[in-house]
């Protein structure tokens, strides 16, 4: 696998940034040059010095992109997307300090939020990305009008793939073929033993982990290969008890290899829309890059960023909407005379996932009643764990 001098470096950073608990990303100018073992060209943010040469016409940016696709330009449309499409989702956001959850993980004292993902912080201390995983889990939220928006692009034949930085797996609830997904930072469908690197069961992960926001320990008993035969040996055999990790990119870590396989189809790009990213994690950020040199790029987000803050009025390539990134999409979408279908799509695709949510809810519950009857241990309550476990039977073949 690759190894990415910036996600090595980015570790060392820890130092500079001890006494900030506000600008974390804003380093990224110093890491340009820890970059180039991945891309020779630079797509660290252009520092903004004058912004009134910058060009937003939303409409007409909306009107540009729209007539790209009408007219048969843009069929392999490739998006790039980040932590501003999941916000409308309800997704809290760690790092400001209006939610819940900051003043959640203010607790753990941490010099600056982002220390929950470096992958020494955790080795020393998981408790708070247990804490943080706890909030954000997968499973809580319903996906915005853009993430659905990216699986009506696809049932117009027009998506090519999309490359997400986010952990939430959003993408993925609308239905959207996973293979089209490139979760470029990980996601939680997967965990590993740090120390012994096995897998992790997913029901461990979910039932203590991401429900209880638990520190996830592995139980695997050490040399449980060798001793299998041997019923008594297993009562002198050590577990594992190394820590437990979802595959989440942590600073430290190396992107996954589906990351690196699916680059290439950057050169096939016709049409680049990048959504609420502030284009400061590398590599990500050099994706921007990656597509060839005439291929149109679009910008929804709230600020301009990285090559986007230089928007000139003669500008024909790069464009900027500055805005929410469901309101860009919604205006798109009328522009393509495609807003009903959006609608109908949001609309049944919530409805199934509200289906799926109550269900595992309930089948929680009665997990739960059923753990807590079995503990109490009476005789007569037996036929009631037996009719549970029977609910619970059913529920799970639905
Ligand atoms: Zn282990």
């Amino acid at each position: 696998m690759m190894t990415l001098k910036y996600w090595m470096n980015r570790t060392g950073e820890i130092n500079i940034h001890e006494n900030d608990d506000s600008t974390f990303v804003s380093s990224d100018k110093e890491d340009s040059d820890s970059e180039e073992s991945f891309s020779s060209h630079s797509s660290s943010p252009i520092p903004i010095t004058n912004l009134d040469n910058l060009k937003i016409n939303n409409s007409e940016c909306i009107k540009k992109v729209s007539n790209l696709i009408k007219l048969g330009k843009a069929k392999n449309i490739i998006l790039l997307l980040g932590a501003g499409i999941s916000t409308s989702a309800g997704i809290p956001d760690f790092r400001s300090p209006k939610t819940g959850l900051y003043n959640n993980l203010k607790k753990f004292n941490l010099p600056f939020p982002e220390l929950i993902f470096e992958l020494n912080y955790f080795k020393k201390n998981p408790k708070p990305f247990w804490e943080l995983a706890k909030e954000i889990y997968p499973g809580k939220y319903f996906p915005t009008p853009t993430h659905y928006f990216l699986n009506l692009l696809n049932k117009k034949n027009l998506l090519k793939r999309i490359f997400t930085q986010n952990i939430d797996t959003l993408e993925n609830l609308t239905g959207l073929n996973e293979n089209l997904i490139i979760e470029s930072h990980g996601s939680f469908s997967k965990s590993h033993c740090l120390k012994c690197k096995k897998e992790i069961k997913r029901e461990k992960i979910l039932k203590d982990g991401l429900r209880k926001g638990k520190v996830i320990k592995c139980d695997y008993f050490i040399n449980e290969n060798e001793n299998e035969n041997e019923n008594e040996n297993e009562k002198n055999q050590q577990k594992c008890n190394g820590l437990v990790k979802p595959d989440i990119v942590f600073f430290g870590e190396n992107l996954p290899d589906r990351f690196f396989k699916f680059l290439p189809d950057l050169k096939e790009c016709d049409l680049l829309i990048i959504i609420g990213t502030s284009l400061q994690v590398q590599p990500f950020a050099s994706l921007i890059d990656k597509v060839p040199l005439n291929c149109p790029r679009l910008l929804i987000n709230r600020e301009p960023v990285g090559p986007f803050t230089q928007i000139k009025l003669n500008e024909k390539r790069d464009m900027y909407y500055k805005g929410d990134s469901d309101k860009g999409i919604y205006e798109l979408s009328e522009e393509l005379g495609w807003k009903d279908e959006l609608n109908e799509l949001i609309e049944s695709g919530n409805k199934k996932l509200k289906i799926r949510y109550e269900e595992s809810e309930s089948e929680n519950t009665i997990k739960n009643k059923l753990d807590t009857t079995l503990k109490e241990g009476f005789e007569d309550e037996t036929e009631e764990a037996d009719e549970l476990e029977e609910a619970m039977k059913k529920q799970l073949n639905l």
